[in-house]
């Protein structure tokens, strides 16, 4: 490609672990019957006022020191004017770039296909969400629900060089929120939400002088991570044809939208229509003084984040970097791992189960590991009874799906099943010798010193009782019994 791709985004993600919205005492929660989560403030009666949530903050202060952000002295709000009908107040109460918002300047690195990449991150502010409208053929509907719920915008400097490494970043941000426990950063709720600026520029050019920056288009809302990636590839190619049939610098700097059904960017407004906010300090929320003993707490309180429970895993369990990396792709998934392991669960089993075995069935059952039957402490005993030599692997396969199908424990369908190892070395005898009438050439090529051969004798001893004999003990009668022959 003759040209530099520069992307920067603004990733609006909701707070969606506190109890109430950022402003009132109302519900903070996805699912519930519209406009039921209201209070009077969230639809601006007059004279209610609003009283700042010290969880959002806490939260939103939390992620600017993920983030590599400097936080703020003192904590102060501003009103952005304008009017819709998803917003009754007239103005949303934000965080623009003055004084300054919850965070200012930090980096972040994150890992796109293998290779480890700095974004630089220029500010986080804490904002209110605006309500939600349906759109019908004939109305439209708003639910309030959403007005006030706890919003972080994060805005990034154009450091992204294409759309895979916007996404990376994204879906590195979905698990900081995750496992810091901010939010669970649905996109299908409706939680994430992006903006995302696109230009490019002759390749020869130096990308660190701003002089040599393309314009800048912004593609508004964009809600899905697949929709990011399209739409910012559908952008360059169009900034790309543009340059090359020569209208590219008369280009105005403008607004667009991501349209999903004719998958192709649509023009909503140039520059000079820009909208004015006339911002100024939100006058109903008092200056606040953000102390150090307390940013320190906040410090202290910062969970464990999905690389350092990667990192753990590899050096105290000795689980591979790649079975790791599957463990905490999904916090619920690390839990689930963390949870069995605190059952007493050998961690090397539990890790096999869980990658090997509960995720492929998960996603042919298309559910979630939180909606799952299984439960941890089925996993824990499953291991335990494979190490007791209870039942043998093989015979746990049919009890884990069993348990994942109905939610009943191992034992208890052990047991209904019937199942039981054979550990007695008498029957274990009559099975090898049995195999072995049934093999003289096998066992001719044996003495013609083919020992592996014995690998193949034991495989029959297992597919004779289906897999219920004791694996080791077959091997040692096999060996004793062959050499008699
Ligand atoms: P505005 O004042 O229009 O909001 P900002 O300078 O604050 O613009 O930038 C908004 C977003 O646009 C940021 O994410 C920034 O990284 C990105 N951006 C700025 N200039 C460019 C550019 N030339 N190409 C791509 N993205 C850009
Ligand atoms: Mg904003």
């Amino acid at each position: 490609m003759n040209y530099k791709v520069m992307i920067g985004l603004e990733m609006h993600c909701e707070i969606s672990k506190t109890k109430t919205k950022v402003f009132s005492s109302a519900k903070n929660s996805f699912s519930e019957t519209p406009n039921c989560n209201v209070r009077p403030v969230d639809m601006a009666f007059p004279g209610t006022l609003p009283v700042v949530n010290k969880e959002a903050v806490k939260m939103a202060l939390m992620a600017s020191m993920i983030l590599g952000c400097s936080q703020p002295e003192y904590l102060y709000f501003e009103r952005k004017n304008y009017y819709y009908p998803d917003l009754p107040k007239g103005f949303q109460i934000t965080q623009e770039t003055k004084p300054a918002p919850v965070g200012s300047y930090g980096k972040l690195i994150y890992e796109c296909k293998g290779e480890k990449k700095v974004v630089r991150i220029n500010n986080l502010h804490l904002e209110e969400d605006a309500a939600s409208s349906d759109h019908y053929t004939s109305c439209s509907r708003i639910n309030y629900n959403r007005a006030g719920v706890p919003l972080l915008e994060l805005v990034t400097e154009p450091d992204f060089r294409s759309a895979d490494e916007a996404v990376a970043f994204l879906e590195e941000m979905r698990s900081i929120y995750q496992y810091a426990g901010i939010s669970e950063a649905d996109s299908k709720k409706g939680q994430v939400r992006c903006d995302v600026n696109v230009s490019i520029m002759d390749k020869d050019l130096d990308d660190s002088n701003p002089d040599n920056w393309g314009t800048k288009v912004e593609i508004k809302n964009v809600n899905s991570f697949s929709g990011v990636r399209d739409a910012i590839n559908y952008e360059i190619q169009r900034q790309i044809d543009l340059k090359e049939d020569g209208k590219y610098d008369e280009m105005p700097q403008q607004t667009r939208r991501w349209d999903e059904e004719s998958a192709s960017t649509i023009f909503m407004r140039g520059k000079v229509d820009a909208i004015d906010y006339k911002y100024f300090v939100e006058p109903n929320i008092p200056k606040f003084k953000i102390s150090k003993e307390w940013l320190e707490e906040i410090r202290k309180s910062i969970p464990m984040l999905a690389h350092e429970r990667k990192d753990m895993y590899m050096k105290e369990y000795g689980i591979s970097e790649y079975d790791a990396s599957i463990l905490v792709k999904e916090k619920p998934v690390a839990d689930f791992f963390e949870e069995t392991l605190k059952l007493g669960a050998n961690p090397k089993s539990a890790s096999n189960w869980i990658t090997t075995n509960l995720l492929g069935n998960l996603n042919k059952m298309e559910i979630t590991i939180e909606e799952c039957k299984l439960t941890p402490s089925h996993l824990a005993e499953l291991i335990k009874m494979v190490e007791d030599g209870e039942i043998s692997s093989q015979q746990a396969k049919g009890v884990f799906t069993g348990s994942l199908e109905s939610g009943k424990s191992p034992k208890d369908i052990a047991s209904e099943k019937g199942l039981k190892q054979i550990t007695d070395t008498g029957e274990i005898e009559r099975i090898v010798n049995e195999v072995l009438d049934e093999n003289p050439d096998i066992i001719e090529q044996y003495k013609n010193g083919k020992v592996a051969m014995v690998n193949y004798l034991v495989g029959q001893v297992m597919k004779k009782t289906h897999g219920t004999a004791n694996p080791s003990l077959a091997r040692d009668v096999m060996a004793k019994e062959i050499e008699k022959r």
